[in-house]
């Protein structure tokens, strides 16, 4: 048997390599900006140079032809700072008020540092609800894969303006999450002023370890979140360790890393200090998981032979190929998808509530818009959405 000290050094190496696998593997991510990187706590500004050098590894990120997505905190700091609330915590109204007012200010800096790069910048505000609701939840994702497939970077943030305690997350940790795994990236960045999860808060104990990489999220990790949330920022370990349940159920890799350097994604592909949290599948499985089998179906479309062979060929199902629906559902709801001959064929999550499914089936997509009265999506069900019970 090896010496425990070896064995030790052997897995970290493992998880090092297994962590820089997973960023260079990595096609879709989502990263997300704490408050405190972004802006200076004495003068409430943005801290530009931060900002550029960050602008620059985004860059590069697109250069390679990756897709990135931005969670940024930093409205209400710098709203506060600007309307000249007093220092400590706010009210509920008064931080909504502060995001008001600096979320302009927040876009118009991304929109500047980027735009000196060649690059198109968008505002996305998301409220509790877009994440979790299905029917919005599918309009959010298509329009974020929109902007993506266009070349533009997202920034997202809470729309703290109108969200009330009881339909807000309050964190940017986990709304970057449920971002991750709306839009199956594969890798989620939490840049923070922490370089990761260590066993004990390392601000008071000498003896804490950084952990490399966490597959899963027991109780002992759970454990050693303490609660390190700043003024600033709603985050601490708490609701990192959060994010890391949801990013894992996705299949979306989460990493933990420290932004309090100047070009901080190169660090990290640098091999810098971070604990890496690896998902044991990927985001489509664990989407098609999910569609497949956490969803009470609402209802049934029953399709034609020719739609059965489109879908096992790997495409949408159109309203074309739907010869009859059953059941009470609405848009975004899990149906099942059967054979004229009754078996099933799979389930998915269709883009139209069953009264406007009737009206549509067995008719060509182009006739839509003339039929309902409005531009819908072409598809009943599109393929991203849809999980076959056989292959
Ligand atoms: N959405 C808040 C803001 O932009 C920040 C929440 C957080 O720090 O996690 O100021």
């Amino acid at each position: 048997m090896k010496p425990l000290r070896e064995v030790a050094k052997a897995d970290s190496s493992d998880a090092i390599s297994a962590g820089r696998a997973a960023w260079a593997k990595a096609r879709r991510i989502v990263i997300k900006i704490g408050s405190a990187l972004l802006v200076d706590s004495a003068s409430g500004r943005i801290r530009a140079t931060w900002l550029n050098s960050l602008a620059d590894d985004v860059a590069e990120l697109r250069q390679e032809g990756r897709q990135v997505v931005l969670v940024s905190s930093g409205a209400i700091a710098l709203g506060r700072h600007i309307m000249g609330l007093p220092r400590g915590p706010l009210e509920l109204e008064q931080s909504q008020a502060a995001a008001a007012v600096g979320q302009i200010t927040l876009a118009h800096s991304y929109q500047e540092v980027f735009r000196a790069r060649g690059l198109t910048t968008a505002q996305v505000l998301l409220t509790l609800g877009d994440t979790e609701e299905r029917r919005r939840y599918l309009n959010a994702r298509s329009t974020i894969d929109t902007l993506l497939a266009h070349g533009v970077i997202p920034v997202v943030n809470e729309n703290d303006t109108v969200a009330t305690s009881e339909i807000r997350y309050g964190d940017n940790d986990r709304l970057s999450a449920r971002v991750a795994s709306m839009i199956s990236a594969d890798c989620l960045v939490l840049l923070s002023d922490v370089d990761g999860l260590y066993t004990s808060p390392p601000s008071s104990d000498p003896n804490a370890k950084r952990l490399d990489v966490v597959r899963e999220i027991t109780p002992e990790i759970e454990a050693m979140a303490g609660d390190a949330g700043t003024e600033l920022s709603r985050g601490g370990m708490k609701t990192k360790i959060e994010a890391g349940r949801i990013a894992l159920a996705a299949g979306t890799d989460m990493v933990i890393a420290s932004g309090k350097v100047l070009h901080p994604l190169k660090a990290l592909r640098d091999g810098a200090p971070c604990t890496w949290f690896l998902a044991s599948s990927d985001p489509v499985t664990a989407r098609k998981r999910w569609i497949a089998g956490q969803l009470e179906p609402r209802g049934v479309v029953v399709i034609d032979a020719g739609a059965e062979r489109a879908l096992l060929a790997g495409k949408s199902l159109l309203p074309a190929g739907v010869t009859r629906v059953e059941g009470q559902f609405d848009r975004g709801d899990a149906v099942i998808i059967r054979s004229s001959s009754g078996y099933e064929i799979g389930r998915g999550l269709t883009a139209y509530a069953r009264a406007d499914a009737e009206r549509i089936i067995g008719r060509h997509s182009s006739e839509i818009a003339a039929i309902l009265g409005y531009e819908g999506r072409s598809e009943l069900i599109h393929r991203d959405n849809m999980a076959l019970t056989r292959k």
